[in-house]
């Protein structure tokens, strides 16, 4: 099944060009505060909602999928968790000396992340390059703390796409990273039960046509479940969470007026515009651009 978030926080599914709203059906139904719980709900109670649905599904409002505003699925996860450095050829492209396996993981703002139908807005920061990333989204199903990799995929309820828009210096990894639409994802939740291997996914990032990346899951250093042991070693998972599982090579600069396409076999695809923004410096950024400072674009 493919599941939406639109119309501010509705939460749906896909059916061929519409999109079929069970709000009703989520415990606690919709909640419009801040931060948005309802997807996560819907997530958690999903064996529930589902085995409902076939009994109301005629009696649920029907949406054209074009007349809705998509959002990103999960518009606003408990937490954004992400993988470094987790394929060789990425690791070789930017000459790092970390892995994930070594360098575990990293935690993103959860409010970074944007949808199918927003723009990508570059900060204003003088002299410093943005690239982007592209890269399989694990969605959390359930509460996960101290999972084995071997039971590891019964945790994650869906995949979807992600792309980690990355700012190059020496500064804070969390903080070059937090930009405000820093993190589309989208631009719908295909659950796991459609996905035979996360391992053997297939993920191509286009930039105004041209190939940037084309890789395959398969040369993760750490894989799906082995990400979701590692994470959950040491942060309890809750339903909603996201984690991001690393980009393959190919990462490149990218600059307002571009126009980004990614896309994962069997999981989705999504058009992105990049658009230049007012405003985002502080004292750190000031004055160390990376041409300024040795080695600074091996951070990342
Ligand atoms: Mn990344």
């Amino acid at each position: 099944m493919r599941l939406v978030s639109f119309d501010g926080g509705r939460v749906g599914i896909l059916d061929a060009d519409a999109i079929i709203d069970i709000t009703s059906l989520i415990p606690g139904g919709h909640d419009v505060g801040w931060p948005a719980t309802t997807m996560p709900r819907a997530i958690a109670a999903f064996d529930e909602i589902s085995s409902s649905l076939t009994d109301v599904r005629e009696d649920l409002p029907r949406i054209e999928i074009s007349a809705a505003e998509i959002m990103a699925p999960v518009p606003r996860p408990g937490q954004l968790i992400a993988l470094p450095a987790n394929y060789d050829d990425h690791i070789g492209e930017m000459n790092s000396p970390n892995r994930a396996d070594r360098n575990g993981f990293f935690v993103l703002s959860p409010t970074s992340i944007s949808g199918p139908a927003s723009p990508i807005v570059l900060p204003d920061l003088d002299g410093y390059r943005v690239d982007h990333e592209c890269e399989l989204a694990l969605i959390i199903g359930r509460p996960t703390y101290r999972v084995d990799a071997g039971k590891a995929l019964n945790h994650i309820f869906a995949y979807s796409c992600l792309i980690d828009m990355t700012v190059r210096g020496p500064q804070e990894r969390a903080m070059r990273k937090s930009f405000k639409s820093f993190t589309p994802l989208g631009p719908h939740l295909v659950t796991a039960d459609e996905i035979a291997d996360p391992d053997h996914l297939s993920l191509t990032l286009s930039v105004n046509g041209q190939v940037r990346h084309h890789g395959t899951t398969a040369d993760m250093i750490v894989d799906v479940a082995h990400a979701i042991e590692l994470i959950s070693s040491v942060i309890p998972l809750s339903p909603g969470d996201v984690v991001a599982t690393g980009t393959p090579a190919g990462v490149g600069p990218v600059a307002a007026g571009d126009r980004l396409h990614i896309d994962i076999s069997g999981v989705g695809s999504m058009m992105l515009d990049v658009v230049q923004g007012t405003g985002g410096s502080n004292i750190a950024f000031a004055g160390r651009a990376p041409e300024h400072v040795p080695g600074g674009l091996s951070a990342r």
